[in-house]
Formats: structure tokens, sequence, C-alpha cells
């Protein structure tokens, strides 16, 4: 197995996990770019959001709603947060198998980078 998230999720690489449950792991992200930088990542490999057809409406939508559970959480669901999804290689995807980003504890511009 070379996914790097596929890893994690087996135990063979270690993360700072915030949440799992069956379907899902939420973990800090190595990088962080703003105070809080959790990926939200199913447990099952999808490469990017490309590969998505409506059997993963359910999951896609518990994955969003994780990330605004753990947004409130944290603190930071009053103030304000991001989450995204980057697919592909313009859009700066370096972990081909999806993750939402949620990043709160700062200001953000837009548009993106
Ligand atoms: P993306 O560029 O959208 O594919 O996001 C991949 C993210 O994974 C980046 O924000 C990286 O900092 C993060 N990342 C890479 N390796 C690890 C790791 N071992 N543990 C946690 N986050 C990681
Ligand atoms: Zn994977």
């Amino acid at each position: 197995m070379s996914c790097l998230f596929c890893k994690i999720i087996a135990g063979d690489i270690p993360a700072s996990k915030v949440y799992e449950d069956d379907q899902m792991i939420a973990f800090n992200d190595i990088t962080p770019q703003a105070p809080m930088h959790v990926l939200v990542v199913p447990k099952r490999h999808l490469a990017t959001l490309n590969e998505l057809s409506a059997a993963e409406d359910g999951l896609v939508g518990a994955m969003v709603r994780r990330a605004a559970a753990i947004a409130k959480e944290r603190g930071v669901d009053g103030p304000g947060y991001r989450t995204v999804f980057n697919c592909n290689a313009q859009a700066g995807q370096s972990v081909f198998h999806i993750h939402l980003h949620v990043l709160g504890g700062r200001a953000m511009a837009w548009p993106p980078g």
C-alpha cells in the first residue's frame, strides 16, 4: 500500500488523531497553515473528488458535518473557519486520498492563492 493516508488509517504511520469512527478519521495537519488545521479523511481510499459517485453522498455529508463539529469543539464556529477539498495538481492536491481541510483561528483572505 503506497498511500500515505491509508498508512495513517492502518496505524502504520502515527498521526495526531482528533476523531475516528467506522468511516472516517480526523487528525492534525503535520504542517498547519492556521492555528487549527485538521484533515477529515474517509477510511475508504478515493484518490480525488473526481472519483465520487452518489454512493458517497452520505460519507461526504458526514465528513462535512464532522468538520463543523470539530470547528465547534475548537471554538472557531462563531469567529469562522474554512473547509477545503483540493482536487488535482492545479488546486495543490499533494496526497491523492481525498481529505477535507478544516482551518481556523485566524482571518483568511479570499480569493485563495
Ligand atoms: P493537499 O495538498 O490538499 O493534498 O493536502 C495534503 C495535506 O497533508 C497537507 O496539508 C500536508 O501538510 C498534510 N500531510 C502530509 N503528510 C502528513 C502527515 N504525515 N500527517 C499529517 N498531515 C500530513
Ligand atoms: Zn489512501
